[in-house]
């Protein structure tokens, strides 16, 4: 089975390959996986800019340090012309993408986003992609027509009960006072995956591992998920509990409960890689947190294709600690463009030439 090449795979064999053990069947894993990824998506690691756009959040999500509760970080929003600079600077360093991710931050205009999106169009040929939380649909419609190209919403689990545990409504957040302008969206989560996908984006999404409380069979599941959501992007990456959250010290055991670390996780990216043959996978900034040596690496030669080198202004970079550590695999040698150029290097690959969408 090991080298077949296919994007079918039933629960069970997901499961076995979750709990699997033996050093020697996972090389026979990372080998399939790794040999999909040449044969699909070829040597080319795509280099998507990150730009943490704001840390602004109206959410409570328990396992994410830039939730509303979280009063001990200090809150930015950069600029319009902060961020068309950095993207101007994302192309100069050759990247295809620019991502602006944030928290879920209506401070972030409708409109104002509107003309971010239009602005870098029309000064560079970068992608777009958005990762801003739980828009409106209609914002969505907006930013797609303005230009953006991919929107990026992990659906986190696809335990329904853990994720509601986990990700409170924007109601409660309202109720408090917490939220002033905004109706709550009524399309869910998991609905807007399906109102992005039809806006034409391309389409990312993924999940944590080992949240507290998630089971090796609901991983399974979010596995077949990235499969039947079709999805053209795939991001995972170990949870990392931070410590102003109330997942702070949370961690799993139990034989039934996902652990949060770097071989699980590389069996996620390489079952994801075997579901999702084409699909543009990141080695994650969690994984490169969790293992900063090796976890990078790791990725991709497990299946990953991408990296998301952190181009956001350092004086903004320590307050985007969505969990602790973060920022200091992004202190400005680690992500620096010659740095990940050696990392390349070293493993054989290439960085993608253009903007690095799926199958192109
Ligand atoms: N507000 C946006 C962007 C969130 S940050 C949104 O909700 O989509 C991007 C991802 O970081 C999240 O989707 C989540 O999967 C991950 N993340 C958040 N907190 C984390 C933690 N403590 N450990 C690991 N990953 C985390």
């Amino acid at each position: 089975m090991a080298n077949a090449f296919s994007g079918q795979l039933d629960k069970a064999t997901v499961l076995a390959w979750l709990l699997e053990k033996d050093a020697a069947k996972l090389q026979s894993l990372w080998r399939w996986a790794d040999e999909v990824r040449a044969k699909t998506v070829g040597d080319q690691v795509h280099l998507r800019g990150l730009l943490e756009v704001s840390n602004y959040c109206a959410r409570q999500c328990s396992y994410c340090g830039i939730r509303t509760g979280n009063k001990s970080i200090a809150r930015y929003r950069m600029t319009a012309d902060e961020i068309v600079q950095a993207a101007r600077q994302a192309a100069s360093f050759g990247y295809g993408t620019v991502v602006l991710q944030g928290g879920e931050d209506f401070g972030l205009t409708t409109a104002w986003v509107e003309d971010v999106v239009r602005r870098i169009k029309a000064e560079t040929d970068l992608a777009i992609t958005l990762s801003l939380g739980e828009r409106f649909p209609k914002e969505l419609e907006r930013w797609r027509k303005a230009g953006a190209d991919r929107y990026l919403l992990r659906f986190e689990t696809s335990d329904q009960r853990l994720f509601d545990r986990i990700h409170p409504p924007l109601k409660a957040a309202l109720a408090a006072g917490q939220v002033e302008s905004n109706a709550p969206n009524n399309v869910s989560r998991w609905e807007l995956l399906t109102v992005i996908r039809d806006l034409g984006y391309e389409l990312g999404s993924g999940v944590m591992v080992g949240i507290p409380g998630q089971t090796w069979e609901s991983l399974a599941d979010d596995i077949l998920w990235f499969g039947k959501l079709d999805l053209d992007m795939i991001g995972v990456g170990p949870f990392i509990p931070h410590p102003e959250t109330p997942l702070a010290g949370a961690v799993n055991s139990g034989p039934d409960l996902v652990t949060a670390d770097v071989e699980t996780t590389c069996k996620v990216v390489a079952l994801a890689r075997i579901v999702r043959p084409d699909a543009n996978i990141p080695a994650t900034t969690a994984l490169g947190t969790v293992d900063r040596v090796n976890g990078r690496e790791l990725g991709l030669r497990r299946g990953a294709n991408v990296i998301m080198p952190n181009i956001t202004p350092l004086k903004y970079r320590q307050a985007y600690e969505i969990y602790p550590d973060k920022a200091a695999l992004n202190a400005p040698t680690e992500d620096e463009p010659d740095t990940v150029m050696e990392l390349l290097n070293q493993i054989d690959r290439v960085p993608g030439v253009g903007q690095g969408k799926r199958g192109g």
